[in-house]
């Protein structure tokens, strides 16, 4: 059981800050996803505590030890990378073998070793084969072998499955997540992609300028999310942002004329601390579309529907919105409107999300 805690961690490469002032204590056994757009840090952030990177200020401390002057051999967290790096020339076994026989395990132990880890990865078959003659899923699941046969007190992990196709990417994150429970070694998985980020993390951390904007569970994340950066990151297709103001005679939001609903206790929010700018954030699951006018309902038209089988996701036009953009809703499966077709929007109150516009702050 190991916990890391990364504190005060700033790096700076020339002029570029690429991580600023990071700290957070990584959960004993858990897996925590750093997420967040390309550039937002978070590779070089892993890159720190794996101690292949030197932090310009800061430190590390894995199991309450700082390991800033520690070399990354000694830190015992192994690393997989988005490029597999096996060598090429050793069979899968040997592949596997290489880091007990650096720490000269005997020749029984390691073979037991790699041997009951390959079984767990579903790999015993192909101990004898070279890394050409597997796909990349088999490649993928050496790297992890390799990385776990030593059993190190830390994983850290930078965009494992990137080089995989779709769906073999889905299949090995459930398998990737499923065996980092049973192992429970404490797991730092670095990715861009927030699906991945979602199903996996025990806890994530969205980044961005490498800085944390938010960290929790994912849930909480996508339900409360604390500005337009997190609200429009998480989620997919991502959330709309309508730009809008407050009518505190009607209790209602405008935007470009038309009046949105408003729960009371963001009525009451918005009177007592007036915001000048504001942004109406609703997510494309959380619209109800209707081909038939409905009391209350907004009307928008219909630009293009695309049928994607268990829904249909449509990209609508509306007065309410600004030249040039287009707002995503998802509809059931039977909702097909032509182009050009009107639909009427409604959203259960309590899904709807407030921004001030200016701070890009969530009002809540
Ligand atoms: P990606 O998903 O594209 O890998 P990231 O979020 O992991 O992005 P980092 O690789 O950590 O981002 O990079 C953060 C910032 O630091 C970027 O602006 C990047 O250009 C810069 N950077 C990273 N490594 C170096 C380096 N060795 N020299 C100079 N600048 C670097």
């Amino acid at each position: 059981m190991t916990q890391v805690r990364v504190a005060g961690i700033t790096k700076r490469f020339g002029d570029v800050t690429a991580v600023d002032d990071v700290s957070w204590d990584f959960a004993d056994g858990r897996l925590t996803v750093m997420v967040g757009p390309s550039g937002c840090g978070k590779t070089t952030l892993l890159r720190i505590i794996a101690g292949l990177e030197e932090a310009t200020a800061g430190e590390v401390l894995i199991a309450g030890q700082p390991v800033n002057h520690i070399p990354p051999w000694e830190r015992n967290t192994a690393m997989v990378f988005q490029s597999y790096a096996l060598y090429p020339h050793m069979t899968v076994f040997d592949n596997m073998a290489f880091p007990l026989r650096a720490r000269k395990m005997s020749k029984e132990d390691i073979r037991r070793q790699v041997e009951r880890t390959a079984q767990a990865l579903d790999i015993a078959g192909l101990l004898h084969r070279k890394p050409r003659e597997l796909s990349g899923g088999q490649m993928q699941r050496v790297a992890v072998g390799r990385a776990i046969v030593r059993q190190p007190d830390v994983f850290l992990m930078d965009e494992p499955l990137s080089n995989l196709d779709a769906k073999l990417r889905v299949d090995m994150r459930g398998e990737l997540r499923r065996l980092q429970a049973e192992l429970g070694v404490t797991t730092i998985y670095v990715t861009h992609d927030q699906a991945e980020a979602m199903t996996m993390a025990d806890t994530l951390l969205v980044m961005r300028d490498g800085r944390i904007q938010q960290s929790g569970d994912p849930e909480s994340i996508y339900w409360r999310p604390r500005n337009v950066f997190v609200a429009g990151f998480i989620g997919s297709p991502p959330m709309n942002f309508i730009p809008c103001r407050y009518d505190p005679a009607g209790h209602t939001l405008v935007a470009a004329g038309t009046p949105f609903p408003l729960p009371v206790r963001l009525a009451d929010a918005l009177s007592r601390q007036p915001h000048d700018r504001l942004l109406l954030g609703l997510r494309p699951e959380d619209l109800t579309v209707s081909l038939k006018p409905q009391a209350g309902a907004i009307p928008a038209r219909t630009y293009v529907a695309e049928p994607l089988g268990r829904e249909t996701l449509l990209l609508l036009d509306g007065d309410f919105l600004p030249p040039g953009q287009h707002l995503r809703a998802i509809a059931a499966a039977g909702v097909r409107p032509a182009m050009g077709e009107t639909v009427w929007l409604t959203y259960a109150a309590e899904r709807m999300h407030l921004f001030d516009e200016n701070s890009g702050e969530a009002i809540s």
